[in-house]
């Protein structure tokens, strides 16, 4: 099992997309353990995009991420973090493969509407940039045995 988390970037609040984009999680079969709104500080944005700082379009990023509010969530599931990547797509909505969220819904490289941890490492650090452990709700869904067969984990 593993947890990844991910983020509604204030595009996807802005755009009322929140409850459908969330919904391909939930209909996926992940679970959402912790899950708020909040909104990003110059400070945390430096924080979670550290690999980006250095670059010219940083600034941008920044501006855009700490601009209006975003749902960070922790999705749990078996392969969850490229799983959850997979349903991202690429960087660029109009990159991105139609059937996965950006390509669905984004013509953007910067308002791609989702972020996603993109591996294990990242996801860990991430988690506890955005949760403090008593956020989180570990529970076992009872539809479980009607998604996944008891000898898959
Ligand atoms: P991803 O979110 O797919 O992992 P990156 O780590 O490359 O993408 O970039 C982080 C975020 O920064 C992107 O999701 C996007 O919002 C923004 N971004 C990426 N490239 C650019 C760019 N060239 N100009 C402006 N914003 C960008
Ligand atoms: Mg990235």
């Amino acid at each position: 099992m593993e947890r990844t988390l991910i983020l509604l970037k204030p595009d996807c609040i802005q755009r009322r997309l929140a409850g459908r984009i969330l919904s391909r999680f939930e209909d996926k079969g992940f679970n959402i353990v912790a899950m708020k709104l909040m909104q990003i500080t110059p400070d945390l944005a430096r924080q979670h995009y550290a690999e980006h700082v250095a670059k010219g379009w940083y600034p941008a990023l920044e501006k855009f991420i700490t601009g209006g509010p975003v749902v960070a969530a922790i999705v749990e599931g078996l392969e969850a973090i490229r799983v959850v990547r997979e349903m991202v797509g690429a960087t660029s909505g109009l990159k991105a493969a139609a059937g996965t969220i950006r390509g669905d819904y984004s013509s953007s490289r910067q308002m791609n509407l989702v972020h996603a941890s993109d591996g294990s490492e990242a996801a860990t650090r991430e988690i506890n940039l955005y949760f403090k452990p008593e956020e989180l709700v570990a529970f076992e869904p009872t539809i479980t045995p009607w998604l996944r067969a008891s000898d898959e984990t």
